[in-house]
Formats: C-alpha cells, sequence, structure tokens
C-alpha cells in the first residue's frame, strides 16, 4: 500500500486502508467522513422530474479486436478504440471537478491501468474512489455472458474482480450495482447471484423488443425480480431496464467518435443551438418519463469505448446541465445532475413505492421479428468446451494449491493468472463466439497458456505429495527440484491421443479427483498396442479392456497420434480433494485384437446393463431404452437447418450468423436415412460406433455401473461446397406426453419451465418459430409426463428445444457463410487445419420415472451426474520409464485426501482456494432443488471441522457469495413488491393506467435520510447505508451464537454424524441450492 504524502488525505487514506477487506477481529469502522456509495449521491428535487445522467463507457474485453489491442489502442482500423486512453483522460477530468462522476465496469482493463500508475495517481484515483465520483459497477473481472456461462465461473470471476477493487480500494470500491448492459438476454441465476453476493439492483439494456415494448407502456420496466425458486428473499434483486439499452438519446453523443453536434452557446453565433437542443432533451425526457415510475430517469451517457477524449463529453453535459437546469427559474420542471445508477437507484427507493414483481428469465433475446439471439448459445462450440475444461482445471489447481506442503513464490501468481483468465472468457464476446476469429484464436491461446501455468504448481506440488510430504501451508519451499514425476496434462485426450500414453512402455496416470465425495470413474487412456496391464498401489492388476479406437477419429487428417486403441479400466474409491495413481505398463501377455459383434444387422441390436440397455433398428438409429421400470421409444439422429440468407438490410432480409439463428425454413434435412454401425461389446462397456455420412461419426455407450448412456459425437468438416450454411442438431424423439412444456437449466443451476411458442409474460408473436423457441443449455434439458422424465446434459454450452412433444434437440455445431450485421462483420466460418472446424463432445441421456416421493429419483441421478461431468478427475501423465512398479509403490505416496470426511453427494465442495495470507476461502453448495428428491432435497447438517481436521482453522466466518464482505455486515436495500399482481395477456392491448403503483408512504420526506451517522432500521423504507459496518464483538461468539440457533434440529434435516463433542465444531447447515461462503483463517507456521 502507497504511503499517503498528501495531508489533506490523509483521512481518506485511513478509511481505504482499515476498511480494505473485511476485517477479523478489528473494531469497526465507521465511514465518517468517506463519502462514497450512496451517501455521495447528488442531492435531486423531489418535485421536478431529476434526470440523472450517467456518463460511463462500455469497454468490451475482447470483441473485434484482443484484450491488448483494445487496451493500448492499436489496430485503430478495425475499431477507434483505447482503453489505456479512456481511464486517463476520465481521471484528468474527475480530478477537475467534483461535480463530474463516472462509473467503470470492467476490472480486467481497469488494473491493468491501474498497475501503471504512479503512487500519486493512485492516490488521487483513491480520492475520486472514495468520494464517489468514480464508482466501481458491476466490477467483475469482464461483463460475464448470461447464457453460455456457467455459474462456477461467474462466481469465479466476481469474486477475483470483487477481490481486486476491495484490496485496493476497500469499502469504497465495492460496486452495489449489476451492470449487463450488452449481454444478449439475462439468467434469473445471474440475478440470484448478484442478489447473494450483496448488490442492491441489476441493470441492463438487452430484452425482446415486444417485452420491452410492453414494459415500458405498462411501467413494468423496473421490478423486483425474484431469481431463485428455492432461496426466497435473499435472491430477489431490484432490476431495471434501461431506456436506450445504453447509449445516449438520439442526437445527444458527444463523443469524439459520433457526429452530433455539441451544444453551440457562442451568444452571437449564427449557430447558436442551445434552445433547439435542450427543446429536444427535454422532449425526449419526457417522453421517457412516461415508461417510468418515479421522477427519476436514467440517461446512459455514453458507448462502446466511448471517452477516449472526455472533455468532449463533460464539457458538452456541462453545458446541456447548465443550460437545461437554468430554464428551471421560469418554471421548468426538470432537473439535470450528474449521478450514477447507484444514485439512481437510490433515489428509486426513496420513492417509497411499490414495484412489479418478476419470476422467470428473459431469454431468448430478439432484437427485432427475425433476429433472435440464440445462434450464439453453440457458436464457436470447441472454444466454449475449452472454456469448461479450464474451469475444470481451474478448481483442481485452487484445490492443489491450497493443499501444497510448501509455498513457493510462484503459485499465487500462476493462480491470479488463471482466475483472470478464465475471468476474461466469461466475457459476452468471448465464450459467446461472437468475436472476430483472430480474437477468439486470442483467447484460446491466453487460456492455454494459463493452464499450462497452472499445470507447473500442480506439477510441483504433486511431486511434494507422492513423496509423502503432508500438506501445511505456510512454509515456504527452499528445495532445489529435480521433480520425479512429470504429471503432464494431454491436452489431445479429445482426439484420442497422448504422447505419454501411446509411446511409453511404463507410465503412472493419477487421477485428481475435484469433488468432496470420492467417487469413480472409467477410464480411457489412448494407448497404441493391445497390451498393458493397469496396477494399483495395493499391487492390485485391474479388469481392464480395450476398444478401438474409431475409424473416423483416427482418419482426422491434423492428428498425428500412434494411438489406435483405448485402454478402459474403472478407478474407483477415488479419494475425495485427493488423487490416486495406476501404474500402466506394457505386457508380453497377448490380448486379442477387439473385433466387432458379429451381429446380424438385419436384426436389432441393444446395448447396456441391467439399468439402462439401448436398443438400435435395423437401420443403425437408436429406437428404444429400456430402463428397470419402463421401455420407451426413443430414438437419435443427427439433422441439420440451412442458415438463411440475406442482405441485411431489413428484418425480413436477415443472415443466420454468430449472433443470430435464422434458418431459411423451420424444415430440417436428415444427414443420412441410415448410419453404418459396429457393435463392441465388452465386461465394462458396450458401443455401439455409427457413422452417418463423411462428417457425422457417434460412438453411442452405456458403461456396466452407469444408469445412463453416453453419445460421443463428432461433426464437421461441415460441407459448404453448395453455398450453404449448416447448423447441426441432435435430435432425441420419444413417446413422452410433453404437451409443449420442457425444462432448461439457468447457468447450470435451477430449472426453469419452457412452453413452446410461448413467454410467461406477454403473448408472445413468432415470426421465427424455431428460432423463437431456442433457449441457451448450459447442462441440461429435459422433459416428462406423469410416468417418464428424459433428460439430455451437455459438456458444453448449447442452444436447445423441444420443437414437438417427447423431442429434444441440441444445436452442437454452425458454420455459416454470412454475416448477421450486429458488428462482428465475418461469418460464422470456422477452420482449422486449413478445413472446416471438427467438433467432438458428449450427450448425457438420462431416462426414467418422472414420480418424485420415491428416493432416488431421476432428476437425483441427473444432479449427481451433472457435476461429475463438470468435474471429473483431471489426468495427470507421468512417464514411468525409470521408476519401476515396486519403486513407484513402496516409495511413493499414491494416495491420498485433502480432506478428512466423504461428504454425501448432494453437498459440493465448490470453492476451495488460497484467499489473503493464511486464509481460504471455501464453499459448500447443495445441489439439489427442494422437491426434486425425497431424501437428497432436504437440509442437511455437517460439522465443518470434521471436513477439515488436517487444518489447524483459528477462525472461520461467512461472507457473501462472493466472498468479499462479512455476511452479518451487509446490508440490502429493500424493495415492496406491488399490492396486486397483473398479468399481461395481450401484446396488442397497449395502454394500461399505473393506478396499481401505490405509494406506502406519501409524506415520507424524499431526501432527508442519513447515511453515516447511525444504521436505520432495516425494516424502515429509508435508504440505509450499505457502507456502514456493525459493531459487534469477536468472531467466536458470533460462532456460538450461531451454533446454537442451528441446535434447534429442523425435522427435514438429514445430519452428518458429528465426530465428538467438540466445543469448537462448527456447523454448516444447507438448504436445497443454497451455497455458503466462508473465509478460514489458518493457524500461522511459524
Ligand atoms: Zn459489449
Amino acid at each position: 500500500m502507497a504511503n499517503c504524502k498528501i495531508k489533506s488525505l490523509l483521512f481518506i487514506c485511513f478509511i481505504a486502508l482499515s476498511a480494505a477487506r473485511p476485517q477479523k477481529n478489528s473494531k469497526s469502522i465507521l465511514n465518517v467522513g468517506s463519502k462514497c456509495g450512496y451517501a455521495s449521491c447528488p442531492a435531486v428535487k423531489p418535485h421536478m422530474l431529476n434526470v440523472h445522467l450517467v456518463p460511463h463507457t462500455h469497454d468490451d474485453v475482447g470483441w473485434l479486436k484482443t484484450v491488448d489491442q483494445y487496451y493500448y489502442g492499436s489496430e485503430t482500423l478495425i475499431q477507434k478504440a483505447g482503453v489505456q486512453y479512456i481511464i486517463d483522460s476520465v481521471v484528468e477530468q474527475l480530478l477537475k471537478d467534483p461535480n463530474k462522476r463516472f462509473i467503470y465496469v470492467e476490472s480486467a482493463f481497469f488494473f491493468k491501468w491501474w498497475s501503471e500508475q504512479t503512487p500519486e495517481m493512485q492516490e488521487e484515483v483513491k480520492m475520486l474512489v472514495d468520494e464517489g465520483r468514480l464508482e466501481f459497477i458491476g466490477g467483475a473481472w469482464s461483463m460475464n455472458d448470461e447464457a453460455t456461462t456457467h455459474y462456477q465461473s461467474i462466481i469465479d470471476q466476481f469474486t477475483w474482480g470483487l477481490r481486486r477493487l476491495n484490496d485496493t480500494f476497500g469499502e469504497c470500491g465495492r460496486p452495489r450495482i449489476g451492470w449487463q448492459i450488452d449481454p444478449f438476454g439475462h439468467s434469473r441465476e445471474m440475478a440470484s447471484m448478484f442478489a447473494q453476493m450483496g448488490f442492491d439492483g441489476l441493470f441492463f439494456g438487452r430484452l425482446d423488443y415486444q417485452d420491452k415494448d410492453e414494459r415500458l407502456m405498462n411501467k413494468k420496466g423496473e421490478m423486483i425480480w425474484r431469481a431463485s425458486a428455492n432461496l426466497g428473499e435473499p435472491a430477489h434483486l431490484f432490476t431495471g431496464v434501461l431506456y436506450n439499452q445504453y447509449q445516449p438519446p438520439p442526437g445527444f453523443c458527444f463523443d469524439i467518435l459520433c457526429a452530433d453536434e455539441p451544444i453551440i452557446d457562442g451568444k452571437h453565433s449564427p449557430d447558436n443551438n442551445v434552445k433547439k437542443r435542450v427543446d429536444q432533451f427535454f422532449e425526449f425526457v419526457t417522453n421517457m418519463s412516461k415508461s417510468y415510475r418515479t421522477k427519476n430517469v436514467l440517461i446512459t451517457m455514453g458507448e462502446d469505448f466511448h471517452y477516449q477524449n472526455a472533455n468532449s463529453w463533460y464539457k458538452n453535459l456541462d453545458k446541456l446541465i447548465k443550460y437545461a437546469n437554468e430554464r428551471q427559474i421560469n418554471g421548468s420542471e426538470i432537473n439535470l445532475l450528474y449521478s450514477t445508477p447507484s444514485c439512481y437507484l437510490k433515489s428509486l427507493h426513496d420513492a417509497g413505492i411499490t414495484w412489479p414483481t418478476k419470476d422467470d428469465d428473459f431469454f431468448p433475446y430478439a432484437s427485432d421479428p427475425h433476429a433472435y439471439w440464440t445462434g450464439y448459445f453453440t457458436s464457436r462450440p470447441t472454444l466454449k468446451r475449452y472454456e469448461r475444461v479450464g474451469n475444470q482445471f481451474l478448481q483442481v489447481c485452487k484445490q492443489l494449491t491450497s493443499l501444497a506442503p510448501r509455498e513457493n513464490p510462484y503459485f499465487l501468481p500462476h493462480l491470479s493468472f488463471f482466475r483472470e483468465t478464465m475471468g476474461i472468457m466469461q466475457h459476452h464476446d468471448a465464450v459467446t463466439g461472437t468475436e472476430k476469429q483472430k480474437v477468439a484464436y486470442d483467447y484460446a491461446r491466453r487460456l492455454n497458456v494459463a493452464l499450462r501455468a497452472c499445470g507447473s504448481n500442480t506439477k510441483d506440488i504433486l511431486n511434494h505429495l507422492t513423496s509423502g510430504e503432508t500438506p501445511q501451508t505456510g512454509i515456504p519451499d527452499t528445495k532445489k527440484h529435480d521433480y520425479k514425476f512429470e504429471f503432464k496434462t494431454c491436452d489431445l485426450l479429445n482426439i484420442s491421443s497422448c504422447l505419454i500414453s501411446e509411446t511409453s512402455d511404463r507410465f503412472i496416470l493419477t487421477l485428481y479427483n475435484p469433488l468432496a465425495h470420492s467417487t469413480f470413474e472409467y477410464v480411457r487412456v489412448p494407448v497404441s498396442t493391445l497390451d498393458y496391464i493397469v496396477k494399483d498401489y495395493r499391487d492390485v492388476t485391474l479388469e481392464t479392456e480395450i476398444l478401438p479406437i474409431p475409424e473416423t477419429i483416427q482418419n482426422i487428417t491434423f492428428r498425428n497420434s500412434r494411438a489406435k486403441y483405448e485402454l478402459i479400466f474403472l478407478a474407483s474409491e477415488l479419494p475425495p480433494f485427493g488423487y490416486k495413481s495406476y501404474y500402466i505398463m506394457k505386457t508380453n501377455k497377448h490380448r486379442l485384437e477387439p473385433i466387432p459383434d458379429a451381429d446380424n444387422l438385419s436384426s436389432f441390436v441393444s446395448i447396456g446393463n441391467e439399468k439402462i440397455r439401448l436398443t438400435f433398428d435395423t437401420n443403425g438409429f437408436l429406437s428404444a431404452i429400456t430402463t428397470k421400470e419402463m421401455t420407451r421409444i426413443v430414438n437419435q439422429e443427427f439433422l441439420y437447418y440451412e442458415g438463411a440468407i440475406g442482405n441485411n438490410r431489413e428484418f425480413r432480409n436477415r443472415s443466420s450468423g454468430a449472433y443470430i439463428f435464422r434458418p431459411k425454413t423451420d424444415n430440417v434435412k436428415l444427414v443420412t436415412t441410415g448410419p453404418k454401425i459396429k457393435v463392441y461389446r465388452g465386461n465394462l462397456v458396450e458401443e455401439v460406433h455409427q457413422i452417418f455420412n463423411e462428417w457425422i461419426s457417434q460412438v453411442v455407450r452405456v458403461y456396466r455401473k452407469h444408469g445412463y448412456a453416453e453419445f460421443e459425437w463428432m461433426v464437421g468438416p461441415i460441407p459448404i461446397d453448395d453455398g450453404v450454411g449448416k447448423e447441426i442438431i441432435t435430435r432425441f424423439n420419444s413417446d413422452i406426453q410433453s404437451e409443449g412444456i420442457f425444462y432448461t437449466d439457468s447457468n447450470g443451476r435451477e430449472m426453469l419451465k419452457r412452453l413452446r411458442d410461448h413467454r410467461d409474460t406477454w403473448r408472445v408473436k413468432l415470426l421465427e418459430h424455431t428460432a423463437g423457441n431456442y433457449y441457451p443449455i448450459t447442462t441440461k434439458i429435459a422433459l416428462e409426463d406423469e410416468n417418464a422424465r428424459l433428460a439430455i446434459l451437455t459438456d458444453r454450452a448449447q442452444g436447445g428445444s423441444s420443437m414437438g412433444d417427447g423431442s429434444l434437440e441440441l444445436m452442437i455445431h454452425r458454420r455459416l457463410l454470412h454475416d448477421d450485421a450486429f458488428g462482428v462483420d465475418e461469418s460464422l466460418n470456422e477452420t482449422a487445419f486449413g478445413q472446416g472446424l471438427v467438433a467432438r463432445g458428449t450427450h448425457y441421456l438420462i431416462l426414467g420415472n418422472s414420480q418424485l416421493d420415491q428416493s432416488p429419483t431421476t432428476q437425483l441421478l441427473e444432479r449427481f451426474t451433472q457435476l461429475e461431468k463438470l468435474l471429473p478427475t483431471w489426468k495427470f501423465f507421468s512417464d514411468a520409464t525409470n521408476s519401476s512398479y515396486d519403486d513407484w509403490r513402496l516409495n511413493y505416496t499414491n494416495i491420498f485426501s485433502g480432506i478428512s470426511l466423504s461428504l454425501p453427494r448432494n453437498i459440493h465442495i465448490m470453492s476451495f482456494e488460497p484467499w489473503h495470507e493464511n486464509e481460504i476461502l471455501i464453499r459448500f453448495e447443495h445441489i439439489l432443488e427442494k422437491d426434486e428428491d425425497p431424501e437428497y432435497s432436504k437440509t442437511v447438517q455437517f460439522n465443518l471441522k470434521d471436513v477439515l481436521r488436517g487444518f489447524n482453522i483459528v477462525d472461520i466466518r461467512e461472507t457473501t457469495l462472493d466472498g468479499n464482505a462479512w455476511l452479518d455486515d451487509n446490508r440490502r436495500m429493500e424493495f415492496v413488491p406491488d399490492p396486486i399482481e397483473e398479468l399481461y395477456d395481450n401484446y396488442a392491448l397497449y395502454y394500461k393506467s399505473s393506478d396499481y403503483v401505490q405509494l406506502l408512504r406519501a409524506d415520507k420526506p424524499l431526501l432527508d435520510a442519513k447515511y453515516f451517522e447511525e444504521l436505520l432500521p432495516v425494516d424502515g423504507l429509508g435508504a440505509e447505508s450499505n457502507r456502514l459496518k456493525r459493531e459487534h464483538g469477536k468472531n467466536m461468539e458470533l460462532n456460538r451464537l450461531r451454533a446454537e440457533k442451528l441446535k434447534k434440529f429442523k425435522p427435514s434435516i438429514a445430519n452428518l454424524p458429528l465426530q465428538e463433542d467438540d466445543d469448537t465444531k462448527f456447523i454448516i447447515e444447507l438448504s436445497p441450492m443454497e451455497i455458503h461462503t466462508y473465509v478460514l483463517t489458518l493457524a500461522k507456521h511459524i
């Protein structure tokens, strides 16, 4: 922390230092003198229309240019945008004038800029933040997409962005407002997470144009979003729809990138336009105010990469404010002011009125009748998969770094770099696939570097752990390293290739299990010959199987591999948060070449086990599935839509592209009338290898112990020689009577009910039948009738729908030849190695009864499988040429668990990562929704100390979801719902009076709330300060009270046995879908 050199800043520095992060045992520090946040809001005029001008810039963390090109401002011919200049310029302007305000969103850019500043400049910026003149909004590493992102990654990137803000600016750096102005539709889970992170409100710009019209017409653009079906009020979030997306009013763009007229106020200038311009502005805001409930409107004054010359904006805004407000003398009731979204929100709160509510989500987003933004749910399928792999390894790296026996100075920089890279990947033009091709390459390259950086952590740590050192975080590593084992990651396992396993006669496979319960997994290792044995650490030789790698994989032109087979074995009892290693070696025992079944192809073929059996018809298609309880017709096929082609000049001439899914017609084309199949049956797995055509193949398999089936598809290169872009889907048709209803997940978490051709809050008119029924599938899509339920789990984000009863489809790959005219200016025509991109992935199919009264339910199996597919074991390979089996077995620790209790399968430790010095951030999560299973949906209690016996924990305290504020310090603004719920019944019926808006207390003074003297009562309507810290005793006392409260057991609780009556036990109670986040402080090593 830099010294505070300027005398007048001393006090502010003190605040920033003291409140920099949740303090454990320190006394609370009142922010007296610090004027950030709501306390810093400019006064509004209660009887006037207050126009909150919000200067802002929207800085994409990569889109048409790479992250660095945007930061440094290179490649100006592509886009004139340089973020470093923006922040320079804005800060200069803010320092000149205390009335000016600015909000900043993307921590990825801000901290790059921050690191380049002098200590003096940093102090000046801290002052701006402390005075609320520069306010952080959103604050995550990037403004993440909401359709294709997994909740784990969203939480991670908020955790890191807010952590950096907290470390640097303390309380005043903490954002209170979610600012998702550009993402293409909005998920309910995102709103729920914002609420759980302690945010007071959310503003966004993009929602379906019909929904927006309807909402603005009915004054329902601002609402209370009840964002969880499980969590109740803690997941309610005030949400506002911005009037003009995030642009300034037409004609009022004062950036150097714009061509609008400045305010010309030369007294005698023939061009003087003051009257005209103020009139125009008043007309706009007066109209706008008719769509909102209070005497406040928020005007976004900025756009993509604006404020490179902030003076150009501010100079004109100054004039606009001056000339507009001068009219008040003559009776004008319009008041303009520099403001921020949080000050606007405070005004709404202070208005003391009620608000409509919202229970569903804002997907899909349509910007016109033919532009459904549902293509990006699938665009760039391999980048979407790589991002998910990144998440998996980030969790592994975080865990192992926390478990490291010795600390190495490069661990944390590597981990931070990985966190930041994954933050960038969540950006709404990164994982979405809506960036230019070379930017997509840049993202992939960054992720690859980050994976390798953390790979050096895991190599070091695993070498220490295997040589028998126990985790004692904090001991510095002073050894010079000559690592015994490589613990290498094979990046190309997705095309069944791995240099070590296919070239070494002896190698070690170490499976790291990032789950908090022990698990088992069928492992596949690419090998070049038939004769291998697999031995574990107890001298037991495992049962193995060899199957050929499908020819379609072997024939991939760019695959440079000797592996022709996969060696398969069952790795069982894999310890939680730990690893188990296997020694694999060539033998001279001769194994026979695996040969496909000599099935009579004129009869039906079936594969499976006693839990699930799949039948294929004589044409080679899946035709039925049998479980213990039922046989249902289920077939599966690959089809494609032809992408629409148009010049984009009018709505109806819209092309299908990176953002937009727009098929030429709703008719899908079948890729084949009959796939060629081969059937392999072994003891561990049964497989059907299907070849549909020259560019689509698939392996359908059922492992002996699994209750579900895998469909491992490979698509590409998608042919375009006919000049037609194609959007490939896999479709499962069943006889389940779903009556138009299906279910899709929200960021991998809670499920949402969908009804074909329907929206919950308005009567939708669909001119794009297929595209308008597509929803984002982050992990799961399902449908059911009263007897049966069918679910498909995905390994990456995809678009999906149910276009007919009993039918589920997922779009797995797209190759298009035209741009859709939303800025990217390229067609989504991905190539690799000189041909169309090949993508390989897996769907997991679960079929079962739809009853919920008997455990285990089908939904329970889905939840367990979802988690196991998100975080399977990470496979580390080490050559063992120089280490005999006995040497390996006798001299190394080949099984290890970092925790002392295997948690039940419905409880997940979502995060386990190094935090501040001697601290670990840990998140526990209940992965079921209520009523999904009569047993596993119960509330669970356990003693945290039973889980972490190996750690010397001296303090535990719960935080908000993002890990950066103490939960018991956190206060959120409360908003009151409308007393009557109005239903939207007709999109065509426009005007409705807003009489139902009830003023709760008309006499309530609007502006006299006190902010930094005392805490206002929580139940009062007055805006309370979120900046206040409550006085409280030591944490142990809080914990004791908490434990007592928890002792009152509820009947629905499933308890884990407490190991002993321990005074220091720390009971954690988790109800369905709850996530609890804690900071653990560990004893210091001396
Ligand atoms: Zn954007």
